[in-house]
């Protein structure tokens, strides 16, 4: 499953209260050139890497996507990545629209892969709520609310949209949009081997 929302629209935790709720699902844990913030864990929040490091990664193909956001570059363990989907994993990946849209063309032929996009209630709360945050300069806030709305209208590349009102209610929509999409799948998948 890849979720994906503009900086500031509380994924993170999203991802958290997921991760509480099914102890069998699990999180791909980026590699990042960015620095860690706050009580961001080695390993469990990124794996926070130099930049050479990174080229390195990418050089040796070791890398499913990788981005540029924000001055910094993001990607995605590729050998993690497909050993949990061989496994049947439920796997989350909180990543970017540019993101998404490579693994999709990558891997979306030969996978069903579930994209949820999750929106700010409005631009002026996620300003508030980046503002609470007090990590960005008032340039970044800046920067992050127009990249918000970039991606923003790149939202239709997913399968499923999720305002994020309230944790509780946008928890619950994203659990039933997946078990949805699971269910269509094992259908298809039936149809398929008995025709
Ligand atoms: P942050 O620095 O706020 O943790 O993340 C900045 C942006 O990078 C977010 O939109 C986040 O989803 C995205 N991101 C994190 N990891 C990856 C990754 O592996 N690949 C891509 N494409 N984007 C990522």
């Amino acid at each position: 499953m890849i979720l994906s929302a503009p900086s500031g629209c509380g994924k993170t935790t999203i991802v958290d209260r997921l991760l509480k709720r099914h102890p069998d699902w699990e999180r791909s844990v980026s590699v990042t050139t960015r620095s860690s913030r706050g009580s961001e864990k080695e390993g469990q929040d990124y794996f926070f890497v130099t930049a050479k490091a990174f080229r390195d990664m990418e050089a040796k193909g070791d890398l499913l996507e990788s981005a540029k956001v924000f001055d910094h570059y993001y990607g995605t363990p590729k050998s993690f990545v497909l050993q949990r989907i061989k496994e049947g994993k439920v796997l989350m990946l909180a990543i970017d629209v540019q993101g998404t849209r490579n693994i999709l063309k990558s891997l979306g032929q030969k996978l069903s892969i579930a994209s949820i996009f999750v929106l700010p209630p409005s631009l002026k709360v996620l300003r508030e709520r980046l503002e609470g945050r007090k990590t960005d300069t008032p340039e970044d806030i800046d920067r992050r609310i127009s990249m918000a709305q970039e991606e923003i209208k790149l939202a239709r590349i997913y399968d499923c949209t999720v305002m994020n009102q309230t944790l509780e209610h946008t928890v619950i929509e994203v659990e039933n949009f997946l078990e949805k999409f699971q269910r269509e799948r094992r259908k298809s998948s039936h149809a398929i081997h008995t025709t």
